[in-house]
């Protein structure tokens, strides 16, 4: 078995006493992983999840995450890590069209559970982080496992929406996050020293595979917390001595703006990847005064998910132009699709044994994002004569805030249930911060002026909180092509401004 689920125990055969990690102060060897992730796979397996099977989680950052994530893989099973800042009819949709047999979840998150999960999951199906997650622990045995796993066998489902609104899962196999690790070994050159600190959600694939996994494999120590404040980041990164950290720009900007920054001690940093949506020029120039090197990624959950990576000198911020990782390829399709000239732009598209092979359940949703084995991110990008790559703009209508996606459609779906509103749209608009934030252009019905307020309140247990229009413009109607789509262009450009 070369899958994920061996990863512990080949970890422990190198360095049994080392930390792999720390939470709050529990610190746990790779010793004690290789044993408790086979505690838990075979208490799964107990419980009767077989190969193939789907076993969901719900909650921040926590150790258990990376247990479950090892010991579903190690049964051959499919782990399947929920977005925690999900409202319960998104919960409910994922774990229903994943079909889970197990959900483990955090305390906090009870709640939601309670409101989400089907009935088919019930009390015996599911398994609270805490005492009862440490008594099955316990009344299970950590003898090796003997389940043959391939690498093209799945061992992780992700979900990412979909520009018709509705989240799609897409499907990683033990190949594709192995080699997305050694993409990220190689072009980062990680070492056996590092200590990571794994702040942004490892329920996205950015920091459970870009940083956890790939620090975990080298025989480094990853450090978990369970939300992202900035004076506790910038205490921790001196406390811990910490060597590599992931964020999405608006982490960046937010430790940068923190009152705490001018005397932070940053100086263990060696590694600062940033990345999930567009990193502005003068972010990287703030972190290269201090002489530390932000380096850009990008990717997509579709690619396990590092695609482009900028160079390790500080300085080069602004749109650099970040190169392929090493075992991965992209192309620029221009619309006309012929061959095009350096500078030209078009459709960035992505191949290598990274991408997943498709969306879970979806055989016809994923051939459209496919182009032979081409996959088709959706972004619009321009490479230059020296084969670095810059992505400009997206092709679709994805606003990207906070490092999370946001479908308009999914909001525009919802906000057409609000009593008083009668069409909509939903655009982004700069913000400094976030990068972008939704902003709802709406049609009241007859007599009706709905406020935000009152819109803020109607989506609250609907929809995530970032999904949420920050701004409310009210219209007489919404323009319209003569077939009656909506001209979403029109509307970015006269309500698209700050
Ligand atoms: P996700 O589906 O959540 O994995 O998000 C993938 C999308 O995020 C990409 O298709 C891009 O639109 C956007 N993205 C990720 N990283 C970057 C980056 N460094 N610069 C610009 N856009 C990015
Ligand atoms: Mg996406």
């Amino acid at each position: 078995d070369h899958g994920l689920g061996s990863w512990p125990a080949r970890c422990a055969r190198r360095a049994p006493g080392h930390t792999a990690l720390v939470h709050r102060d529990r610190h746990t060897s790779f010793a004690a992983l290789r044993e408790r992730t086979t505690r838990l796979a075979r208490a799964l397996r107990a419980r009767g999840v077989r190969p193939g099977d789907r076993v969901a989680y719900l909650g921040p950052n926590d150790p258990a995450f990376l247990e479950t994530l090892f010991g579903v893989a190690a049964l051959g099973a499919v782990f399947v890590p929920l977005n925690a800042r999900q409202a319960p009819p998104e919960t409910a949709f994922q774990l229903a069209d994943c079909g889970a047999k197990v959900l483990l979840y955090a305390p906090s998150h009870a709640e939601l559970v309670r409101a989400a999960a089907p009935r088919r999951l019930g009390p015996r199906w599911r398994v609270r982080i805490g005492p009862d997650y440490e008594t099955m622990l316990a009344e299970s045995t950590a003898e090796p496992l003997d389940e043959p796993v391939s690498p093209d066998q799945p061992c992780l489902i992700m979900y990412t929406s979909g520009s018709t609104g509705t989240p799609k899962g897409a499907v990683l196999t033990h190949a594709n996050v192995t080699w997305n690790a050694l993409n990220v070994l190689v072009d980062l050159d990680l070492t056996a020293g590092e200590r990571a600190l794994a702040v942004a959600p490892l329920f996205h694939a950015a920091a459970l595979n870009m940083l956890a996994l790939p620090v975990l494999l080298k025989g480094g120590t990853c450090v978990l917390l369970e939300r992202f404040d900035a004076a506790e980041v910038l205490a921790v990164v001196a406390a811990r001595r910490i060597t590599f950290l992931f964020g999405v720009p608006t982490m960046f900007e937010l430790l940068a703006r923190a009152d705490e920054w001018p005397d932070a001690d940053l100086s263990s940093l060696r590694s600062l990847l940033c990345g999930g949506a567009p990193v502005p020029a003068e972010l990287v120039a703030v972190y290269a005064e201090r002489g530390l090197a932000v380096r850009q990624g990008y990717g997509m959950t579709e690619a396990a998910p590092g695609v482009l990576l900028t160079g390790p000198d500080p300085g080069s911020g602004g749109a650099p132009g970040g190169v392929p990782h090493f075992f991965t390829d992209v192309r620029i399709v221009r619309p006309d699709r012929r061959p095009g000239e350096p500078g030209d732009v078009g459709e960035l598209q992505v191949s290598g044994p990274n991408v997943m092979a498709g969306y879970w359940g979806a055989a016809g949703r994923s051939a459209a994002c496919f182009d032979g084995e081409w996959f088709r991110s959706g972004d619009a990008a321009r490479g230059d004569a020296r084969g670095r790559v810059r992505v400009v703009d997206r092709l679709g209508d994805v606003i990207v805030s906070g490092g999370e996606n946001v479908y308009p459609a999914e909001v525009e779906r919802v906000l057409l249930g609000h009593p008083e509103i009668a069409d909509c749209v939903v655009t982004g608009v700069p913000d400094p911060l976030w990068g972008e934030v939704p902003r709802a252009v709406v049609v009241p019905r007859d007599g009706a002026s709905p406020t935000l307020a009152g819109i803020s309140a109607y989506l609250s247990g609907r929809l995530a909180r970032y999904k949420a229009p920050r701004s409310v413009v009210l219209v007489a109607e919404l323009p319209r092509t003569p077939s009656g789509k909506v001209r979403r262009s029109a509307i970015r450009e006269r309500h698209g401004g700050p």
